[in-house]
Protein backbone atom coordinates (compact mmCIF):
# COMPACT_ATOMS: atom_id res chain seq x y z
CA UNK A 1 0.00 0.00 0.00
CA UNK A 2 2.79 2.31 -1.08
CA UNK A 3 1.65 5.55 -2.63
CA UNK A 4 3.49 6.10 -5.27
CA UNK A 5 3.14 9.41 -8.12
CA UNK A 6 1.93 6.92 -10.73
CA UNK A 7 -1.17 5.23 -8.66
CA UNK A 8 -1.83 9.07 -8.04
CA UNK A 9 -1.80 10.01 -11.51
CA UNK A 10 -3.72 7.03 -12.59
CA UNK A 11 -6.66 7.66 -10.08
CA UNK A 12 -6.51 11.98 -11.27
CA UNK A 13 -6.76 10.87 -15.11
CA UNK A 14 -9.21 7.61 -14.44
CA UNK A 15 -11.83 9.69 -12.14
CA UNK A 16 -11.55 12.89 -13.57
CA UNK A 17 -8.95 15.14 -11.42
CA UNK A 18 -6.39 15.99 -14.00
CA UNK A 19 -6.07 14.65 -17.71
CA UNK A 20 -3.06 14.70 -19.91
CA UNK A 21 -3.23 18.28 -22.32
CA UNK A 22 -4.47 18.23 -26.29
CA UNK A 23 -4.12 14.77 -25.56
CA UNK A 24 -5.96 13.59 -28.63
CA UNK A 25 -3.15 15.61 -30.50
CA UNK A 26 -0.84 13.81 -28.93
CA UNK A 27 -0.01 15.92 -25.56
CA UNK A 28 1.75 18.82 -25.27
CA UNK A 29 4.54 18.35 -23.23
CA UNK A 30 4.04 18.83 -19.19
CA UNK A 31 0.41 20.42 -20.02
CA UNK A 32 -1.95 19.25 -17.81
CA UNK A 33 -6.16 20.26 -17.76
CA UNK A 34 -8.27 20.14 -14.64
CA UNK A 35 -11.38 17.64 -15.36
CA UNK A 36 -14.54 17.79 -13.61
CA UNK A 37 -13.41 16.90 -10.07
CA UNK A 38 -9.94 18.65 -10.33
CA UNK A 39 -11.81 21.77 -11.42
CA UNK A 40 -13.79 21.44 -7.96
CA UNK A 41 -10.85 20.63 -5.73
CA UNK A 42 -8.62 23.42 -7.05
CA UNK A 43 -11.31 25.72 -6.26
CA UNK A 44 -11.72 24.67 -3.06
CA UNK A 45 -7.97 25.02 -2.73
CA UNK A 46 -7.96 28.57 -3.88
CA UNK A 47 -11.51 29.46 -2.10
CA UNK A 48 -10.11 27.84 1.24
CA UNK A 49 -6.79 30.27 1.14
CA UNK A 50 -8.85 33.12 -0.08
CA UNK A 51 -11.05 32.34 3.37
CA UNK A 52 -8.16 32.36 5.47
CA UNK A 53 -6.23 34.94 3.74
CA UNK A 54 -8.37 37.57 2.66
CA UNK A 55 -12.15 36.76 4.49
CA UNK A 56 -10.73 36.19 7.82
CA UNK A 57 -7.29 37.81 7.86
CA UNK A 58 -7.90 41.80 9.31
CA UNK A 59 -5.42 43.14 7.45
CA UNK A 60 -5.66 41.28 3.68
CA UNK A 61 -7.86 43.10 1.16
CA UNK A 62 -7.79 41.02 -2.65
CA UNK A 63 -6.86 42.20 -6.96
CA UNK A 64 -7.25 41.07 -9.95
CA UNK A 65 -4.45 42.35 -11.86
CA UNK A 66 -4.20 41.87 -15.41
CA UNK A 67 -1.09 39.00 -17.10
CA UNK A 68 -0.11 41.39 -19.47
CA UNK A 69 1.75 44.42 -18.81
CA UNK A 70 4.13 47.15 -19.18
CA UNK A 71 6.99 45.51 -20.32
CA UNK A 72 9.25 48.15 -17.86
CA UNK A 73 7.48 46.47 -15.28
CA UNK A 74 9.71 43.44 -15.78
CA UNK A 75 13.31 45.89 -16.23
CA UNK A 76 12.21 47.19 -12.74
CA UNK A 77 11.57 43.53 -11.18
CA UNK A 78 14.77 42.01 -12.58
CA UNK A 79 13.28 39.48 -14.43
CA UNK A 80 14.32 41.05 -18.05
CA UNK A 81 17.85 40.98 -17.40
CA UNK A 82 18.36 37.86 -14.47
CA UNK A 83 15.77 35.70 -16.03
CA UNK A 84 17.16 36.08 -19.49
CA UNK A 85 20.73 34.70 -18.63
CA UNK A 86 22.15 31.42 -18.60
CA UNK A 87 22.70 31.50 -14.23
CA UNK A 88 24.25 28.86 -12.69
CA UNK A 89 25.46 28.54 -8.82
CA UNK A 90 28.49 27.52 -7.52
CA UNK A 91 27.54 24.88 -5.13
CA UNK A 92 30.92 25.55 -2.57
CA UNK A 93 30.21 29.10 -2.01
CA UNK A 94 27.05 29.91 -3.51
CA UNK A 95 27.96 32.26 -5.94
CA UNK A 96 26.20 32.96 -8.64
CA UNK A 97 27.74 33.12 -12.16
CA UNK A 98 26.40 34.05 -15.55
CA UNK A 99 27.46 30.84 -17.34
CA UNK A 100 28.76 32.44 -20.72
CA UNK A 101 30.50 34.74 -18.90
CA UNK A 102 32.28 32.04 -17.29
CA UNK A 103 33.28 30.03 -20.56
CA UNK A 104 34.00 33.66 -22.36
CA UNK A 105 36.69 34.45 -19.83
CA UNK A 106 38.20 30.95 -19.55
CA UNK A 107 38.21 30.30 -23.12
CA UNK A 108 39.99 34.05 -23.30
CA UNK A 109 42.39 32.97 -20.57
CA UNK A 110 43.23 29.70 -22.24
CA UNK A 111 43.71 31.22 -25.61
CA UNK A 112 41.18 28.61 -27.17
CA UNK A 113 39.15 29.41 -30.46
CA UNK A 114 35.36 28.73 -29.42
CA UNK A 115 32.28 30.89 -30.72
CA UNK A 116 30.91 31.01 -26.89
CA UNK A 117 27.80 33.44 -28.51
CA UNK A 118 26.79 30.24 -30.37
CA UNK A 119 26.79 27.93 -27.79
CA UNK A 120 23.70 26.45 -26.33
CA UNK A 121 22.74 25.99 -22.95
CA UNK A 122 23.90 22.39 -22.82
CA UNK A 123 26.97 22.93 -24.63
CA UNK A 124 28.03 25.75 -21.96
CA UNK A 125 26.95 23.08 -19.16
CA UNK A 126 29.08 20.86 -21.01
CA UNK A 127 31.98 23.13 -21.56
CA UNK A 128 31.98 24.04 -18.22
CA UNK A 129 31.79 20.47 -16.77
CA UNK A 130 34.72 18.95 -19.23
CA UNK A 131 37.06 21.56 -18.62
CA UNK A 132 36.84 22.13 -14.78
CA UNK A 133 35.85 26.16 -15.36
CA UNK A 134 36.72 27.42 -11.57
CA UNK A 135 34.42 29.22 -9.73
CA UNK A 136 36.19 32.80 -9.94
CA UNK A 137 34.71 32.79 -5.98
CA UNK A 138 36.59 29.54 -4.67
CA UNK A 139 38.28 28.29 -7.24
CA UNK A 140 36.41 24.61 -7.07
CA UNK A 141 34.28 23.47 -9.87
CA UNK A 142 31.09 22.33 -8.89
CA UNK A 143 28.34 24.11 -9.86
CA UNK A 144 24.39 24.22 -10.11
CA UNK A 145 22.51 23.66 -13.42
CA UNK A 146 21.76 26.30 -15.78
CA UNK A 147 18.22 28.38 -14.13
CA UNK A 148 15.89 30.51 -15.04
CA UNK A 149 17.56 31.03 -18.80
CA UNK A 150 14.44 32.65 -21.17
CA UNK A 151 11.58 32.37 -18.20
CA UNK A 152 9.55 34.23 -19.87
CA UNK A 153 6.87 34.10 -22.14
CA UNK A 154 7.06 36.84 -24.90
CA UNK A 155 4.02 37.95 -27.43
CA UNK A 156 3.17 40.77 -29.26
CA UNK A 157 0.50 42.93 -28.18
CA UNK A 158 -1.43 44.66 -31.82
CA UNK A 159 -1.02 43.57 -35.11
CA UNK A 160 2.59 44.09 -36.24
CA UNK A 161 5.02 41.28 -35.24
CA UNK A 162 8.08 43.41 -34.02
CA UNK A 163 10.04 44.23 -30.95
CA UNK A 164 8.21 47.32 -30.84
CA UNK A 165 5.00 45.60 -29.13
CA UNK A 166 6.51 42.90 -27.09
CA UNK A 167 4.94 42.08 -24.07
CA UNK A 168 5.50 38.82 -21.37
CA UNK A 169 2.67 36.52 -20.06
CA UNK A 170 3.59 37.56 -16.05
CA UNK A 171 6.17 34.72 -14.46
CA UNK A 172 4.63 35.93 -11.40
CA UNK A 173 1.78 37.23 -9.95
CA UNK A 174 3.64 39.79 -7.17
CA UNK A 175 4.30 42.36 -9.61
CA UNK A 176 0.22 43.29 -10.49
CA UNK A 177 0.31 44.03 -6.74
CA UNK A 178 3.37 46.38 -6.20
CA UNK A 179 2.32 48.43 -9.09
CA UNK A 180 -1.29 48.41 -7.60
CA UNK A 181 -0.01 49.53 -4.28
CA UNK A 182 -0.64 53.41 -4.27
CA UNK A 183 -3.48 52.88 -5.79
CA UNK A 184 -4.98 50.28 -2.94
CA UNK A 185 -3.53 52.28 -0.61
CA UNK A 186 -5.48 55.31 -1.12
CA UNK A 187 -8.66 53.28 -1.92
CA UNK A 188 -8.73 51.14 1.03
CA UNK A 189 -7.56 54.23 2.70
CA UNK A 190 -5.60 51.46 4.61
CA UNK A 191 -2.52 52.50 7.14
CA UNK A 192 0.59 50.07 7.64
CA UNK A 193 0.60 47.40 7.95
CA UNK A 194 -1.45 45.67 5.36
CA UNK A 195 -1.61 43.19 2.89
CA UNK A 196 -2.63 42.54 -0.79
CA UNK A 197 -3.80 39.01 -2.17
CA UNK A 198 -4.08 38.16 -5.50
CA UNK A 199 -4.39 34.41 -7.16
CA UNK A 200 -4.09 34.32 -11.06
CA UNK A 201 -2.12 32.37 -13.77
CA UNK A 202 1.56 33.16 -14.17
CA UNK A 203 4.26 31.44 -16.70
CA UNK A 204 7.32 30.39 -17.25
CA UNK A 205 9.58 28.27 -19.66
CA UNK A 206 10.57 26.35 -16.90
CA UNK A 207 13.74 24.10 -18.24
CA UNK A 208 12.85 20.95 -16.19
CA UNK A 209 9.30 20.66 -15.63
CA UNK A 210 8.06 17.19 -14.54
CA UNK A 211 6.62 15.59 -12.07
CA UNK A 212 3.17 15.32 -12.93
CA UNK A 213 1.46 19.28 -11.89
CA UNK A 214 4.77 20.12 -9.24
CA UNK A 215 5.96 21.82 -12.19
CA UNK A 216 4.27 23.13 -14.79
CA UNK A 217 4.87 26.16 -17.59
CA UNK A 218 1.50 27.53 -17.24
CA UNK A 219 0.65 27.56 -13.23
CA UNK A 220 -1.49 29.21 -10.49
CA UNK A 221 0.05 30.87 -7.83
CA UNK A 222 -1.41 32.22 -4.28
CA UNK A 223 0.68 35.07 -3.35
CA UNK A 224 0.30 37.72 -0.43
CA UNK A 225 2.28 40.99 -0.50
CA UNK A 226 2.10 42.59 3.33
CA UNK A 227 3.33 45.85 3.46
CA UNK A 228 4.59 47.09 6.81
CA UNK A 229 6.86 49.86 8.64
CA UNK A 230 10.33 49.49 8.24
CA UNK A 231 12.23 47.74 11.35
CA UNK A 232 8.63 45.68 11.79
CA UNK A 233 9.33 42.84 8.79
CA UNK A 234 11.30 40.43 10.80
CA UNK A 235 8.49 40.20 13.24
CA UNK A 236 5.62 40.45 10.62
CA UNK A 237 7.72 37.72 8.73
CA UNK A 238 7.31 35.46 11.81
CA UNK A 239 3.46 35.91 12.24
CA UNK A 240 2.82 34.78 8.23
CA UNK A 241 5.61 31.91 8.69
CA UNK A 242 3.04 31.28 11.67
CA UNK A 243 -0.08 31.84 9.66
CA UNK A 244 0.21 29.86 6.43
CA UNK A 245 1.81 26.86 8.59
CA UNK A 246 -1.43 26.66 10.95
CA UNK A 247 -3.54 26.90 7.45
CA UNK A 248 -1.82 23.91 6.05
CA UNK A 249 -2.51 22.18 9.59
CA UNK A 250 -6.04 22.96 9.13
CA UNK A 251 -6.15 21.35 6.15
CA UNK A 252 -5.01 18.12 7.86
CA UNK A 253 -1.57 18.12 6.48
CA UNK A 254 0.66 16.11 8.68
CA UNK A 255 3.35 17.47 10.28
CA UNK A 256 6.07 14.90 9.31
CA UNK A 257 5.44 15.62 5.85
CA UNK A 258 5.54 19.09 6.08
CA UNK A 259 9.38 20.75 6.44
CA UNK A 260 10.07 24.72 7.20
CA UNK A 261 13.82 25.18 5.94
CA UNK A 262 15.33 28.62 6.60
CA UNK A 263 17.60 29.75 3.98
CA UNK A 264 21.05 30.40 5.41
CA UNK A 265 22.82 33.70 5.15
CA UNK A 266 24.25 33.32 2.02
CA UNK A 267 21.76 31.25 -0.20
CA UNK A 268 19.28 34.41 0.27
CA UNK A 269 18.53 36.74 -2.62
CA UNK A 270 20.63 39.92 -2.65
CA UNK A 271 17.27 42.02 -1.49
CA UNK A 272 15.85 39.36 1.43
CA UNK A 273 16.24 39.58 5.25
CA UNK A 274 15.04 35.91 5.57
CA UNK A 275 13.27 33.70 3.90
CA UNK A 276 11.58 29.92 4.70
CA UNK A 277 10.93 27.47 1.95
CA UNK A 278 7.70 25.05 3.33
CA UNK A 279 8.76 21.71 1.58
CA UNK A 280 6.39 18.71 1.62
CA UNK A 281 7.23 14.98 1.58
CA UNK A 282 6.17 13.87 -1.92
CA UNK A 283 6.59 10.56 -3.95
CA UNK A 284 9.67 11.91 -5.45
CA UNK A 285 10.87 13.48 -2.27
CA UNK A 286 10.71 17.01 -0.79
CA UNK A 287 10.07 20.12 -2.93
CA UNK A 288 9.31 23.46 -2.27
CA UNK A 289 5.27 24.41 -1.75
CA UNK A 290 5.52 27.65 0.05
CA UNK A 291 8.08 30.54 -0.10
CA UNK A 292 8.32 33.22 2.77
CA UNK A 293 10.39 35.72 1.97
CA UNK A 294 11.22 38.72 3.77
CA UNK A 295 11.56 41.07 0.59
CA UNK A 296 12.68 44.30 2.36
CA UNK A 297 12.35 47.73 0.61
CA UNK A 298 13.49 46.29 -2.53
CA UNK A 299 10.30 45.96 -4.82
CA UNK A 300 9.02 49.05 -4.54
CA UNK A 301 11.97 50.92 -4.90
CA UNK A 302 12.87 49.74 -7.90
CA UNK A 303 9.18 50.85 -9.07
CA UNK A 304 9.45 54.04 -8.09
CA UNK A 305 13.22 54.57 -9.64
CA UNK A 306 11.55 52.65 -13.12
CA UNK A 307 8.35 55.02 -12.79
CA UNK A 308 9.61 57.48 -11.72
CA UNK A 309 6.09 57.67 -9.33
CA UNK A 310 6.23 57.93 -5.61
CA UNK A 311 5.88 54.65 -4.47
CA UNK A 312 6.23 56.03 -0.82
CA UNK A 313 3.75 55.71 2.09
CA UNK A 314 2.86 59.50 4.20
CA UNK A 315 3.13 57.81 7.92
CA UNK A 316 1.02 60.67 9.68
CA UNK A 317 2.03 59.78 13.08
CA UNK A 318 5.90 60.24 12.35
CA UNK A 319 5.09 62.73 9.84
CA UNK A 320 7.55 61.07 7.47
CA UNK A 321 7.64 59.65 4.04
CA UNK A 322 9.08 56.19 3.52
CA UNK A 323 8.80 52.94 1.19
CA UNK A 324 6.95 50.48 3.33
CA UNK A 325 8.91 46.92 3.59
CA UNK A 326 7.14 43.83 2.32
CA UNK A 327 6.64 40.62 3.74
CA UNK A 328 5.93 37.59 0.66
CA UNK A 329 4.16 34.42 1.41
CA UNK A 330 4.17 32.85 -1.83
CA UNK A 331 2.12 29.59 -2.79
CA UNK A 332 1.59 27.66 -6.19
CA UNK A 333 -2.24 26.23 -6.22
CA UNK A 334 -0.88 23.48 -8.87
CA UNK A 335 1.65 22.56 -5.79
CA UNK A 336 -0.94 22.43 -2.90
CA UNK A 337 -3.38 20.28 -4.71
CA UNK A 338 -0.69 17.94 -5.65
CA UNK A 339 0.43 17.82 -1.68
CA UNK A 340 -3.38 17.38 -0.91
CA UNK A 341 -3.86 14.65 -3.78
CA UNK A 342 -0.43 13.15 -2.18
CA UNK A 343 -1.73 13.45 1.80
CA UNK A 344 -5.48 12.46 0.97
CA UNK A 345 -4.37 9.11 -0.90
CA UNK A 346 -4.94 5.58 1.33
CA UNK A 347 -5.28 2.10 0.58
CA UNK A 348 -6.89 0.47 3.45
CA UNK A 349 -7.18 -2.78 3.92
CA UNK A 350 -10.91 -3.87 4.66
CA UNK A 351 -10.54 -7.74 5.08
CA UNK A 352 -6.93 -8.74 4.78
CA UNK A 353 -8.87 -12.58 3.98
CA UNK A 354 -11.12 -11.88 1.39
CA UNK A 355 -7.83 -9.24 0.04
CA UNK A 356 -10.16 -6.38 0.20
CA UNK A 357 -8.54 -3.37 -0.38
CA UNK A 358 -10.53 0.17 -0.81
CA UNK A 359 -8.41 2.97 -2.37
CA UNK A 360 -9.83 6.09 -0.28
CA UNK A 361 -8.78 9.69 -0.70
CA UNK A 362 -9.01 11.62 2.86
CA UNK A 363 -9.44 15.33 2.20
CA UNK A 364 -10.48 17.13 4.47
CA UNK A 365 -14.43 18.20 3.84
CA UNK A 366 -13.37 22.16 2.37
CA UNK A 367 -11.62 20.25 0.00
CA UNK A 368 -13.46 17.12 -1.34
CA UNK A 369 -14.71 17.75 -4.87
CA UNK A 370 -18.49 16.29 -3.61
CA UNK A 371 -19.35 17.09 0.12
CA UNK A 372 -21.79 13.97 -0.46
CA UNK A 373 -23.61 11.82 -2.74
CA UNK A 374 -27.12 11.08 -2.97
CA UNK A 375 -27.74 6.92 -3.70
CA UNK A 376 -30.79 5.49 -3.80
CA UNK A 377 -31.25 1.81 -3.36
CA UNK A 378 -33.15 1.45 -6.08
CA UNK A 379 -34.13 3.05 -9.74
CA UNK A 380 -37.29 3.15 -8.43
CA UNK A 381 -35.99 5.53 -5.73
CA UNK A 382 -34.34 8.11 -8.32
CA UNK A 383 -37.02 10.45 -7.67
CA UNK A 384 -37.24 10.89 -4.06
CA UNK A 385 -32.90 11.11 -4.15
CA UNK A 386 -33.38 13.85 -6.58
CA UNK A 387 -35.58 15.66 -4.72
CA UNK A 388 -32.75 15.59 -2.21
CA UNK A 389 -30.06 16.24 -4.39
CA UNK A 390 -31.65 19.04 -5.68
CA UNK A 391 -32.44 20.67 -2.18
CA UNK A 392 -28.26 19.75 -0.84
CA UNK A 393 -27.31 21.04 -4.38
CA UNK A 394 -28.07 24.45 -2.81
CA UNK A 395 -25.37 24.28 -0.32
CA UNK A 396 -22.90 22.20 -1.62
CA UNK A 397 -21.11 19.91 -4.97
CA UNK A 398 -23.52 16.98 -4.28
CA UNK A 399 -23.18 13.74 -6.26
CA UNK A 400 -25.71 11.50 -7.67
CA UNK A 401 -25.01 7.46 -8.78
CA UNK A 402 -28.04 4.98 -9.15
CA UNK A 403 -25.72 2.37 -10.94
CA UNK A 404 -23.97 -0.96 -9.83
CA UNK A 405 -24.46 -2.34 -6.60
CA UNK A 406 -24.66 -0.15 -3.37
CA UNK A 407 -20.69 -1.47 -2.43
CA UNK A 408 -19.56 -0.76 -5.65
CA UNK A 409 -20.80 3.03 -5.05
CA UNK A 410 -19.45 3.55 -1.85
CA UNK A 411 -15.84 2.25 -3.01
CA UNK A 412 -16.57 4.57 -5.85
CA UNK A 413 -17.23 7.60 -3.78
CA UNK A 414 -14.60 6.42 -1.28
CA UNK A 415 -12.08 6.87 -4.43
CA UNK A 416 -13.01 10.58 -5.14
CA UNK A 417 -12.46 11.28 -1.19
CA UNK A 418 -16.46 12.40 -0.92
CA UNK A 419 -17.18 12.69 2.60
CA UNK A 420 -20.86 11.62 3.26
CA UNK A 421 -22.82 9.12 1.38
CA UNK A 422 -26.78 9.17 1.55
CA UNK A 423 -28.51 6.19 1.11
CA UNK A 424 -32.33 6.16 0.04
CA UNK A 425 -33.97 3.34 0.60
CA UNK A 426 -37.64 1.79 0.41
CA UNK A 427 -38.00 2.32 4.57
CA UNK A 428 -37.57 5.92 3.26
CA UNK A 429 -40.70 6.48 1.24
CA UNK A 430 -42.95 3.58 2.33
CA UNK A 431 -45.51 1.78 0.16
CA UNK A 432 -49.11 1.33 -0.16
CA UNK A 433 -49.30 -0.84 3.12
CA UNK A 434 -46.60 1.24 5.09
CA UNK A 435 -45.88 4.78 5.47
CA UNK A 436 -42.31 5.98 4.92
CA UNK A 437 -40.04 6.79 7.91
CA UNK A 438 -38.74 9.65 5.49
CA UNK A 439 -35.29 9.24 6.85
CA UNK A 440 -32.17 8.27 5.08
CA UNK A 441 -29.00 6.49 6.01
CA UNK A 442 -25.68 8.55 6.12
CA UNK A 443 -22.24 6.77 5.86
CA UNK A 444 -19.20 8.48 6.94
CA UNK A 445 -16.09 8.09 4.12
CA UNK A 446 -13.74 7.28 6.79
CA UNK A 447 -14.97 5.12 9.80
CA UNK A 448 -17.83 3.83 7.32
CA UNK A 449 -20.29 4.15 9.87
CA UNK A 450 -23.52 4.80 9.46
CA UNK A 451 -26.41 6.49 11.02
CA UNK A 452 -30.47 6.80 9.94
CA UNK A 453 -31.57 10.68 9.66
CA UNK A 454 -34.78 12.29 9.65
CA UNK A 455 -34.63 13.73 5.71
CA UNK A 456 -35.33 17.02 7.44
CA UNK A 457 -31.92 16.96 9.52
CA UNK A 458 -29.89 16.50 6.72
CA UNK A 459 -28.80 20.02 5.50
CA UNK A 460 -28.02 20.97 9.79
CA UNK A 461 -26.23 17.59 10.33
CA UNK A 462 -23.38 17.99 6.99
CA UNK A 463 -23.31 21.59 7.64
CA UNK A 464 -21.78 20.98 10.62
CA UNK A 465 -19.35 18.40 9.73
CA UNK A 466 -18.78 19.88 6.86
CA UNK A 467 -17.83 23.40 8.32
CA UNK A 468 -14.63 25.34 7.54
P1 LIG B 1 11.32 26.35 -7.67
O1 LIG B 1 12.56 26.51 -6.86
O2 LIG B 1 10.55 25.09 -7.38
O3 LIG B 1 11.48 26.63 -9.13
P2 LIG B 1 10.78 29.03 -7.10
O4 LIG B 1 11.59 29.23 -5.88
O5 LIG B 1 11.23 29.52 -8.41
O6 LIG B 1 10.35 27.49 -7.18
P3 LIG B 1 8.89 31.03 -6.47
O7 LIG B 1 9.34 31.94 -7.53
O8 LIG B 1 9.24 31.30 -5.04
O9 LIG B 1 9.32 29.53 -6.83
O10 LIG B 1 7.32 30.79 -6.63
C1 LIG B 1 6.47 30.66 -5.53
C2 LIG B 1 5.66 29.38 -5.59
O11 LIG B 1 5.04 29.23 -6.87
C3 LIG B 1 6.46 28.11 -5.41
O12 LIG B 1 6.68 27.83 -4.06
C4 LIG B 1 5.58 27.09 -6.07
O13 LIG B 1 4.56 26.64 -5.18
C5 LIG B 1 4.93 27.87 -7.18
N1 LIG B 1 5.63 27.59 -8.46
C6 LIG B 1 6.75 28.18 -8.94
N2 LIG B 1 7.10 27.70 -10.14
C7 LIG B 1 6.17 26.76 -10.44
C8 LIG B 1 5.97 25.88 -11.56
N3 LIG B 1 6.78 25.91 -12.61
N4 LIG B 1 4.91 25.04 -11.53
C9 LIG B 1 4.06 25.01 -10.47
N5 LIG B 1 4.20 25.82 -9.40
C10 LIG B 1 5.23 26.68 -9.37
Amino acid sequence: TEKTMEKIVALCKNRGFVFPGSEIYGGLANSWDYGPLGVEMKNNVKRAWWKKFVQENPYNVGLDSAILMNPQVWVASGHVSTFNDPLIDCKACKMRHRADKLVESYVQEHGMDVNVEAMTQEELVAFIRDNQVPCPGCGKSDFTDIRKFNLMFKTHQGVTEDTANEVYLRPETAQGIFVNFPAIQRTTRRKLPFGVCQIGKSFRNEITPGNFIFRIREFEQMELEFFCKPDTDLEWFQYWRTYCHDWLKGLNIKEENLRLRDHEPEELSFYSKATTDFEYLFPFGWGELWGVADRTNYDLTQHQEHSGQDLTYFDQEKNEHYIPYVVEPSLGADRMTLALLVEAYDEEVVDAEKNDVRTVMRFHPAIAPFKCAVLPLSKKLSEKAREIQAELSKDWMVDFDDTGSIGKRYRREDEIGTPYCITVDFDTVGDADKAGDNCVTVRDRDTMEQVRLPIDQLKSYLAEKLAY
